[in-house]
């Protein structure tokens, strides 16, 4: 990701920001959009991950459609260019206004998380006099074996509804003049890397679509959700995630009915190895227990791990993958601890503890790798920071 002209390149530039590699980025959307294509499958990029507009350019101009998840995000998905037919809405507190801007915009499907919604949804799109297609989510019930803070598929979670409400969702279906039924919606999670997890959540969508077709409704769409996970610790071994592998999962284990769509939506495994977060180390300051090492980021520009006890690779670029001559004196120079911590006036403000890098300076660059997902758009103002920029490979 860092050749000597991009590590030479930072080091005329102000710190902190975000670094995209876009070429990367390109050949990830490539490489799943193929994947995908080879079954028919259908892939909404899910927005929340990131929405740097160019990288909603680079995934709207492969094709894929969009998750959004709040009503600016379906706002701007079809500003960016995404087309309306491929727009999906789901979460589990939708307002009346987001509503009304996704009925108001025509998309595709609405992925409804309460009986309450559902009625709702049908009044207002019958005060507009249109019908709103809508999708069940479902709460399968099934483990997706990832951290606990991002896992959403279980009956303790918010989201979606569960199995023992059907009946009472399928009633309001047929009362519900003004919706029009289009499938069942999963996301049971998130950073998923054990591909077993979704086929036990395809056991589950076969039972739910049996369930449905039995009450006789047509399920025309089956939306599997995302998830896929990617490989923090070695960001370089295999940046692409294994899109033929996940999808091949599904082809194999869901019972797909002539003319049914099955559709998906990923986030993280689509962004997630293309940026990364540059940084300068500030201070080094000493102690009795611990070295610490000052960045001039935190969580105020990378929140994911204070938020989520999430692990990212950390670099000293000046000092590890520099020109060959830096990298000789490496070998000579010593490995030593360090707690990475940030600026921000909170104790949880620290990138990851105890991690061994070699000495370091004031001044030295340093990258937090696979930063493209819930990196850049959860960036906050506390402390009255600067807005964090983004800078291109090109
Ligand atoms: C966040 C989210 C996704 C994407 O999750 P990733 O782990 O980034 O793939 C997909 N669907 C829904 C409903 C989501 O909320």
């Amino acid at each position: 990701m860092f050749d000597t002209d991009t590590i030479s390149r930072f080091k005329e530039l102000e710190t902190p920001f975000y670094y995209y590699d876009l070429g990367l980025l390109r050949k990830t959307l490539r490489v799943c959009k193929e994947a995908a294509d080879k079954y028919g499958f259908h892939v909404h990029y899910a927005m929340k991950a990131n929405f740097n507009p160019k990288v909603l350019q680079a995934i709207q101009s492969f094709g894929f459609g969009a998750d959004c998840v709040s009503g600016n995000e379906v706002s701007k998905a079809i500003a960016s260019g995404f087309d309306k037919n491929q727009v999906v809405f789901a979460g589990v507190g939708k307002s009346d206004k987001e509503i009304n801007t996704a009925l108001d915009a025509d998309i595709f499907c609405f992925n409804v998380e309460s009986i309450q919604e559902l009625n709702i949804i049908n009044d207002l799109a019958k005060a507009k006099n249109k019908t709103a297609r809508v999708a069940i989510r479902i709460n399968p019930n099934v483990d997706a074996h990832t951290h606990h803070f991002i896992t959403t598929g279980l009956d303790e979670n918010k989201f979606g509804i569960n199995g023992w409400q059907l009946n009472d969702v399928a009633e309001t279906l047929r009362k519900c003049t003004n919706l029009e039924f289009v499938g069942i919606h999963f996301h049971i999670g998130s950073q998923i890397t054990d591909l077993e997890v979704y086929k036990s959540l395809c056991v589950r969508i076969n039972e739910m679509q049996d369930w449905f077709e039995d009450k006789g409704f047509r399920v025309k769409v089956l939306n599997t959700g995302g998830g896929l996970g990617v490989d923090y610790h070695n960001p370089d071994t295999k940046p692409i995630p294994d899109f033929e592998g996940y999808f091949k999962v599904f082809k194999d284990f869901l019972k797909i009915r002539p003319g049914q769509e099955v559709h998906f939506e990923l986030g993280r495994a689509l962004v997630a190895q293309s940026a990364a977060l540059i940084s300068r180390v500030l201070y080094v300051k000493n102690g009795q227990k611990k070295n610490f090492l000052v960045l001039d980021a935190g969580m105020t520009e990378l929140i994911r791990p204070m938020l989520y006890q999430a692990y990212m690779k950390i670099e000293n670029l000046t000092r590890e993958s520099a020109s060959p001559q830096v990298r000789k004196s490496e070998s000579e120079s010593q490995i030593l601890k360090y707690d990475v911590v940030g600026p921000i006036c909170e104790s949880t403000d620290c990138f990851q503890k105890d991690v061994e890098l070699p000495e370091s300076f004031r001044g030295d660059l340093f990258a937090i790798r696979t930063a493209g997902a819930y990196g850049e758009v959860m960036a906050s103002r506390y402390n009255l920071r600067d807005a964090i920029p983004s800078v291109y490979s090109e």
